[in-house]
């Protein structure tokens, strides 16, 4: 599909922006989808969806990502494979869209861009990226099958991480800088009883070491100032995420890099809205991105009943 003008223009094409585009396709609003990155975005990576609710059994990220993407595309919203770069707001208050493939004007734009993993900003992180350093477990942790891995963080990721590299992997040491985890207890409790799970703690990688590929990871103790040298082939990084949302310039406000909305998900900017893990938000998860997604497709639909009637 190509880009075009359209009532509602949604900016990611994970599980938030599908669901938005879904509702407001719904609410009879012509709505483009701009893809972007990922196909289903964050949760497409996740091996196993075990809290998402009506799925008993659990459900694969990709399979949830693509169901909700397949659904909003039989309500007949239109996902476009552009990378949305900036946004201006024209002279009848519609918003110009600018992407790597051309512009195109909405009346509202719902932002559900969602976060990338943080990066350690040690030496070696980025030498080796690729080549022993990941940040996906799921895409990268089958290269790694019979070796020994790290996991660096100790929050829902890197438990869920080390849990699924402790069934391809020797050993999965998990490096947190703490000595109590940030994960939930029902996976904390799963990791400890785990034998080939070893817990590095109070730990902060230094440096990531190795000629062509990672050989090792040196770890330091926070409360000792001891470094430990991890004999790993794979380094998976696991601290959290951050958002891009420099590309909106000053139409919203943020903190830490995250959007700031009400609770109509309405930005400073009237028109311009944010949904999922782009928002700043006490909590993160699937559920309260789609439920993010539906307040925003209400309100935009609300925003364009008033727009039309000026
Ligand atoms: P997170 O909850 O923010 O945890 C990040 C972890 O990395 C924390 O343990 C943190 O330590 C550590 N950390 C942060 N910066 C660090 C640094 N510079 N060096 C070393 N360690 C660092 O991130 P997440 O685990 O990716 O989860 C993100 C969100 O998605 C959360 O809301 C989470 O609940 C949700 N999520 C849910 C599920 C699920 O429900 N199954 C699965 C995955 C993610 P401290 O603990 O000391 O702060």
């Amino acid at each position: 599909m190509a880009l075009h003008d359209c009532d509602v223009a949604v900016v990611g094409g994970g599980v938030a922006g599908c669901t938005a585009g879904m509702y407001a396709s719904r609410y009879g609003l012509d709505t483009l989808i701009f893809g972007g990155g990922l196909p289903g975005g964050q949760a497409a990576l996740a091996v196993r969806i075990e809290n998402y609710p009506g799925f008993p059994d659990g459900v694969s990220g990709m399979e949830l990502a693509q169901a909700v993407r397949t659904q909003a595309e039989r309500m007949g919203a239109e996902l476009v494979t552009a990378q949305a770069m900036g946004l201006s707001r024209a002279d009848d208050g519609r918003w110009i869209l600018f992407s790597d493939v051309g512009e195109a004007r909405a009346v509202a734009v719902i932002v559900a861009t969602g976060g990338r993993p943080r990066k350690l900003g040690i030496p070696g992180e980025e030498e080796f990226a690729g080549a022993g350093v990941s940040y996906c477990a799921t895409c990268d942790g089958f290269f790694f099958r019979g070796e020994a891995v790290a996991v660096i963080g100790g929050g829902n990721t890197a438990i869920e991480d080390a849990l699924f590299l402790s069934e391809v992997c020797s050993t999965v040491y998990v490096v947190h800088r703490r000595d109590a985890l940030r994960a939930e207890s029902y996976l904390q409790e799963r990791a400890f009883a785990r034998d080939n799970i070893e817990f590095v703690w109070d730990s902060v990688p230094v440096e990531v070491v190795g000629r062509e590929q990672v050989e090792r990871v040196r770890v330091r103790n926070v409360k000792t100032q001891a470094d430990r040298d991890l004999e790993v082939k794979g380094v998976f990084v696991a601290i959290g995420y951050e958002a891009q949302t420099e590309w909106l310039g000053d139409y919203v406000e943020r903190e830490g890099g995250f959007i700031l909305t009400n609770d109509r998900m309405e930005t400073k900017s009237p028109g311009l809205f944010a949904a999922g893990d782009v928002r700043l938000t006490p909590v993160r998860q699937i559920t309260t991105a789609v439920g993010d997604a539906t307040v925003a497709a209400y309100f935009a639909y609300d925003y364009l009943a008033g727009f039309r009637n000026r």
